[in-house]
C-alpha cells in the first residue's frame, strides 16, 4: 500500500476494491492466531475511516493522533481528505466511507463465511440494523448489543463478544470515542478486525436518512448532515478550519521546496560535479 501522510496521520490511497481485500488479508491473519488459540497473542486489526472533523481534533489531541496511526488500515472517508490528498500529496484518491466499508464487507461476509457483531447506537437500532444487513445483504450477524453501557458493564460485554467468535465488530459509538474504545479494548478482543462506524447503524436500521446521491457525488454530505441535524454546527466548524490548515500546509510545502531547489550556480556546479565534465566558469 502507498500511504499519503497528511497532517500527521498515515491514510491508505486504497480504492474500495482494495481497501475490501486488505480488510479480508487483515481477517485470515486474525482467524489464524485465534486458531492457534495462544492467549497472549494479538489477533485483532483495527480499521479508522477518517474524516476531516476527526483528523482536525487530532491535531490538538496527540493521543489521538496516536490512535489514528496505530491502526492497520486508515481509509479517506469524507471530501475533505480527498481535497487534502490532492493539494498536499498530488494524488488523486477515493473516498472509501465508513458506511460503504461496512455494507461491503456485509455483502461479501456470506461468500467468505465472516461472521459479524454490531456494538452501538441506541436500544433496539443496533437489532434492526442486523435485521435489514441480513435480509438484504445476506450478512451473518452473530450478535449486537447498544452503545449506552457503563464501565460496569463492559467487561461482560467484551466477554459476550469473544464468546460469540465474530470475525469483524462493527463499533458504532460515535468517532473519536469508537477510535478509543477500540485502541483501549483490542487486546482483551478475541476479533481479526474492529471498525469504527459512527452513525452508521442508524442509517442501516432505517431511524436516518442518508444523503441523496447527489449530495454524496457533489461531496456534500456534511450540507445534507447538517440540514437534518442542525445541532452537528459546533462539529462542523471544524471544517472551514480543516480546509484553512491545509491551504497553510500547502504553502508551507510550496515555500519549502522552492528554498530546496538549488540555486543556478550551485545547480550548475552539481551538474559539473554529477557528470564529471571539466568545470564551466560561471559568468561574472
Ligand atoms: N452512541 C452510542 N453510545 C454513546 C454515544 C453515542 O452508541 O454513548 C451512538 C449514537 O446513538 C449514534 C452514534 O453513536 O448511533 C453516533 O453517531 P454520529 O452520527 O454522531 O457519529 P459520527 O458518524 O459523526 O461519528
Amino acid at each position: 500500500m502507498a500511504e499519503m501522510e497528511i497532517l500527521g496521520a498515515k491514510i491508505s490511497d486504497y480504492d474500495m476494491v482494495e481497501t475490501v481485500c486488505s480488510a479480508a488479508a487483515l481477517i485470515d491473519v486474525g482467524r489464524a492466531a485465534v486458531a492457534r488459540g495462544a492467549d497472549d497473542e494479538p489477533v485483532a486489526h483495527q480499521i479508522v475511516t477518517l474524516n476531516a472533523e476527526i483528523l482536525y481534533k487530532a491535531q490538538s489531541n496527540p493521543k489521538l493522533l496516536e490512535v489514528i496511526n496505530q491502526a492497520e488500515l486508515v481509509t479517506p472517508d469524507g471530501s475533505g481528505i480527498v481535497m487534502a490528498a490532492q493539494k498536499l500529496c498530488n494524488r488523486q484518491i477515493e473516498r472509501v466511507t465508513g458506511i460503504d466499508l461496512m455494507l461491503e464487507l456485509c455483502r461479501q461476509s456470506a461468500a467468505c463465511g465472516w461472521q459479524i457483531y454490531l456494538l452501538g447506537a441506541k436500544p433496539g437500532v443496533a437489532e434492526a440494523a442486523a435485521q435489514n444487513l441480513h435480509s438484504q445483504y445476506g450478512a451473518n450477524i452473530c450478535g449486537w448489543h447498544d452503545g449506552y453501557f457503563g464501565e460496569d458493564e463492559q467487561a461482560w460485554i467484551i466477554g459476550e463478544i469473544n464468546e460469540k467468535k465474530p470475525d469483524i465488530l462493527f463499533v458504532g459509538l460515535g468517532a473519536p470515542r469508537q477510535e478509543f474504545w477500540i485502541s483501549e479494548n483490542r487486546s482483551r478482543l478475541r476479533v481479526p478486525l474492529l471498525i469504527g462506524v459512527g452513525g452508521c447503524f442508524d442509517v442501516i436500521s432505517g431511524n436516518l436518512k442518508r444523503a441523496p446521491l447527489f449530495f454524496q457525488r457533489m461531496g456534500l454530505e456534511w450540507l445534507w448532515r447538517l440540514i437534518k441535524e442542525p445541532w452537528r454546527i459546533g462539529r462542523m466548524l471544524a471544517l472551514p478550519k480543516f480546509v484553512l490548515l491545509v491551504n497553510q500546509e500547502q504553502r508551507a510545502k510550496k515555500r519549502q521546496a522552492a528554498a530546496n531547489q538549488p540555486q543556478p550556480a550551485a545547480r550548475l556546479q552539481q551538474q559539473n560535479g554529477a557528470s564529471g565534465k571539466k568545470e564551466k566558469k560561471l559568468p561574472q
